[in-house]
């Protein structure tokens, strides 16, 4: 864990590692560049090193393998921690085989929610890899440990017990504040206490942000390549985007207004129809001038809501907010309920999923799209009373995929949403990243990408 004591074992690491970055045969300076660039909506995929071509030149038998995979999984937020959803693991599970059969000694690291914003000890206590860690040896079917820790004595320990073709979970990388602020002591030090010669990016969830496991490590190891998932979710998204076939929506939901407004800007210049739900309506429904009472608002994107509202009018996008909402008296299942106009939600009501009327324009829209992408739950769709918005999208979806439109659902919740109603094999194209596969699909260089190897 994220202790004093194990962040000045990270700075001893980090010295001993300099000797390592002599070793290292990258340089660590065109990262800024790449990060900045932005590609076209017709670029092909970038041609990086992968996997499944370094395993083809040379064998991995007993080198140890760095694998960031994404096993930021949904987990239950109260009670016993448990997780919810197991896509991102079920996906990440082709690379580790792979590695594991290839008898390499498999260093697997992730991050898991976000520590930094963890109300007490308690909170950042149930962010601990240790159960994803139980859930990966039964998929596996052989143990693996849970180291405590993601640099430092306890990992090169761990690695030196390791047997050829085992694998290990670190501990959560952002138990560190180093980790997104891509500190380069602290990159150093993952690799140098694991022992590292290969690097794996598995983690497409992580890729558009250049944090120390998913940037800041390539340039201490030899090789850094894309591992199995990665490829796979490049390949999709980019032809997707290449071959978008209109009419083309975008639906977006959840909560986080702020993560999700600059690639909704983006969204614009390329979609016919920009649906959004969730928590983030109320934002745009405030903007709007209209009383949305205790619903979530982030009230410093309201000019932003705005502006783009007009954008969109400027550039000929239906733009599809809720005009009716279901308002619920408490953040509860047993709330008092009421189905009401999106400009008379009740003063001390707050609203937590479309209406029906809403919810029939949306799935309208989407029966006659060719392609949607769609991020984000329409409602507070973990408790039952308010998972009809959610779901309805999911049920149109599926039936729109069946009659030959494109659908790719991203991000953990509009994904274990998908689960839950048992469609997931019935969309095109499941994508274990939220945010990541928004901004590949904005046209963005995503930075965990563009700083593995080129293809050789
Ligand atoms: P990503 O993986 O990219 O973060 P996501 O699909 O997980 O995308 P989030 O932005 O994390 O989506 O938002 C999901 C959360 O939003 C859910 O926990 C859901 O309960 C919450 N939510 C949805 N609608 C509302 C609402 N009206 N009020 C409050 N919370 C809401």
């Amino acid at each position: 864990m994220g202790n004093p004591t194990s962040r000045r074992d990270g700075r001893m690491l980090g010295r001993g590692a300099l000797q390592m970055s002599a070793l290292a045969r990258r340089s660590v300076g065109s990262l800024g560049v790449l990060t900045s660039r932005r590609l076209t909506t017709s670029a092909s995929p970038p041609k990086k090193d992968t996997l499944r071509n370094l395993a083809a030149r040379q064998s991995l038998a007993g080198q140890v393998v760095l694998v960031r995979a994404d096993l930021n999984l949904p987990m239950t937020k109260s009670g016993p921690v448990e997780i919810t959803d197991a896509t991102r693991l079920t996906e990440a599970l082709p690379t580790l085989r792979l590695l594991m059969d290839a008898g390499a000694k498999v260093v697997c690291c992730s991050h898991l929610g976000r520590p930094k914003k963890a109300k007490d000890e308690a909170a950042r206590a149930r962010l601990s890899l240790a159960p994803v860690a139980a859930r990966m040896s039964a998929e596996l079917g052989v143990a693996v440990p849970a180291v405590g820790d993601c640099i430092g004595p306890s990992v090169t320990e761990a690695v030196a017990g390791l047997a050829d073709g085992g694998v290990l979970l670190l501990e959560n990388t952002r138990y560190y504040k180093e980790e997104e602020k891509n500190e380069p002591g602290f990159a150093q030090a993952i690799v140098a206490s694991c022992g590292a010669s290969v690097f794996v990016n598995d983690a497409f969830g992580a890729a558009h942000r250049a944090h120390a496991s998913t940037a800041g490590v390539v340039p201490h190891v030899q090789h850094a390549v894309a591992g199995l998932l990665l490829e796979k979710e490049l390949d999709f998204l980019y032809g997707a985007v290449a071959a978008a076939e209109r009419p083309f929506a975008a639906v977006i939901g959840g909560s986080k207004v702020s993560s999700k407004i600059g690639v909704i800007e983006s969204l614009l210049g390329k979609v016919d129809t920009l649906v959004i739900g969730g928590g983030m309506a109320f934002t745009f429904l405030k903007a709007k001038g209209l009383e949305v009472g205790d619903s979530l608002v982030e009230d410093e994107q309201l000019e932003l809501a705005a502006r783009l509202e007009t954008l969109a009018k400027s550039k000929g996008v239906e733009l599809i907010l809720p005009t009716d909402v279901v308002a619920a008296d408490a953040f509860a299942a047993d709330a008092k309920v009421a189905t009401v106009g999106a400009d008379a939600i009740p003063k001390g009501y707050l609203g937590v999923d479309n209406g029906p009327e809403t919810t029939a324009r949306i799935t309208a829209t989407i029966a006659r799209c060719k392609t949607v992408i769609w991020n984000g739950p329409m409602g507070v769709f973990e408790m039952a009373p308010f998972a009809h918005g959610t779901v309805a999208v999911a049920e149109s979806l599926a039936a729109a995929t069946d009659k030959g439109c494109v659908s790719i659902v991203g991000g953990g919740d509009s994904v274990a949403a998908v689960n839950a109603a048992g469609l997931a094999p019935r969309m095109s194209h499941i994508s274990t990243g939220g945010g990541a596969s928004l901004e590949l699909l904005e046209g963005k260089v995503l930075p965990g990408v563009a700083a593995l190897d080129d293809a050789p």
